[in-house]
């Protein structure tokens, strides 16, 4: 599969998006680059005494609509670009459901199971050092992302409070409920995904209780996905993770296989499947809907062309290259982008920071419906602009609707100096 870099997709995306617009082409470039990016070069003591040094980015892409926001990945395949097209995605995510932020996106270069409990807390804690001047509950706000939780946040908030001396907790989202966490915030990118599903066959006229699902990747957002979709009546027939796919024509238990996952590491030899499969067969499973919730550019114009779903729900940040959509737009499959359907995660994020700056906490209920009620009318703006304007799919149509907010931000500042 040729290298697609992520930056240039999102630059792609929005170029896409700016047919549409009225957008000069300087104010393009602005939105289409990173307003600040840091590189630094953690040095970390690891168990044994000695010294080892991780690659480390924060990209803070646009704070036009406020601070920025985002969440911190560890994982080997992070990169500058990777991190600067994630930070980007957020700005638009943002935008698309309305709240009040820019954009951020962090990472470090690192296999976390090749590292102690307590190294990756030294690397967290190293990490939140070089952020401290640029972090802050008004200027960048990190989070979750792949391969870090609650853990992560609680260190990177004590950290920052410590060095500040000072308590802040809306500094990071993601928190444990103990930390300042918000009830809901763990299943939130999950329920997005089954709520924009959900909505989607509404939309369609289509009954969801008849409906087939693959979902590819099982971490936070996958699984929760899963599951919630399963309550809507479908039948979840396949599952994967980076170890392969397992399928059952007649639905699998998505909590069972979570459980397992939990147990082993891996979906792979649960007991109550039919068949394993490879990642590339689930992508290609005939099924209603597709989620694709593992990395970057799981679907590239090749595999588009063998795709089978009616409808992707985009889960993971980014899984479709530029090129897929568009064979996949002229193969009238429907995305519903990740800038919507994962969306569910900085929602509650907001919330989060929310009732941290209130010193007050919501029920998870509360949490819940407020979330629906700003996924679905993100759901609305998409589909009126998708009908009303001449726009090749829904990833435009969205990107309209969050471009033409971020510019009227940006018109209403001017320019300083
Ligand atoms: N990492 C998540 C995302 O990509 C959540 C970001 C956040 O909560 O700030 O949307």
């Amino acid at each position: 599969m040729a290298e697609v870099n992520p930056f240039e997709s999102l630059q792609e995306q929005l170029s896409d998006a700016a047919a549409y617009v009225d957008v000069e082409p300087g104010m393009l470039d602005r939105l289409q680059s990173p307003e600040r990016v840091l590189e630094t070069t953690l040095s970390v003591e690891m168990d044994d005494g000695s010294i080892e040094t991780f690659e480390a980015y924060r990209s803070q892409f646009n704070g036009d609509r406020g601070p920025y926001k985002g969440g911190i990945r560890y994982h080997p395949q992070v990169s500058r670009a990777e991190v600067k097209a994630l930070s980007g995605w957020m700005v638009y995510k943002c935008a698309a459901v309305n709240i009040p932020y820019g954009g951020g996106k962090g990472g470090i270069k690192l296999d976390p199971r090749q590292y102690s409990d307590a190294e990756i807390e030294r690397i967290t804690r190293a990490f939140a050092t070089e952020l401290r001047p640029l972090i802050g509950v008004d200027k960048d706000i990190p989070a979750p992302d792949v391969n870090t939780g609650q853990r992560e946040m609680n260190w990177i908030k004590d950290t920052y409070e410590t060095l500040e001396d000072t308590t802040e907790p809306g500094v990071v989202t993601g928190k444990a409920p103990e930390s300042g966490g918000s009830a809901g915030r763990v299943e939130a990118t999950g329920r997005s995904v089954m709520l924009v599903v959900r909505e989607a066959f509404e939309y369609f006229d289509r009954d969801i209780t008849d409906a087939t699902v693959a979902v590819q990747g099982y971490g936070n957002a996958g699984s929760v996905a899963a599951n919630l979709i399963s309550d809507l009546g479908a039948d979840v027939v396949a599952v994967s993770d980076s170890s392969g796919a397992i399928h059952d024509p007649d639905g699998l238990d998505t909590q069972a296989v979570k459980e397992f996952k939990r147990e082993t590491g891996s979906v792979t030899g649960y007991d109550g499947a039919t068949e394993e499969l490879s990642n590339q067969e689930l992508l290609t499973m005939d099924v209603d809907v597709l989620v694709p919730a593992a990395l970057e550019n799981a679907i590239d114009a090749d595999l588009a062309t063998d795709v089978r779903a009616d409808i992707i729900a985009e889960a993971a940040n980014g899984p479709l290259t530029p090129d897929a959509d568009e064979v996949l737009a002229d193969r009238n499959v429907h995305v519903i982008p990740d800038i919507l359907a994962n969306a569910g995660g900085v929602t509650v994020s907001y919330f989060e920071w929310v009732q941290n700056r209130q010193r007050f906490s919501w029920t998870e209920q509360r949490v819940n419906e407020e979330l629906e009620r700003l996924i679905t009318a993100a759901f609305d703006d998409l589909t009126e602009t998708y009908e009303a304007r001449d726009v090749p799919n829904f990833r435009t149509a969205m990107y309209v609707v969050a471009m033409n907010r971020v510019l009227s931000a940006a018109d209403e500042a001017g320019v300083f100096p």
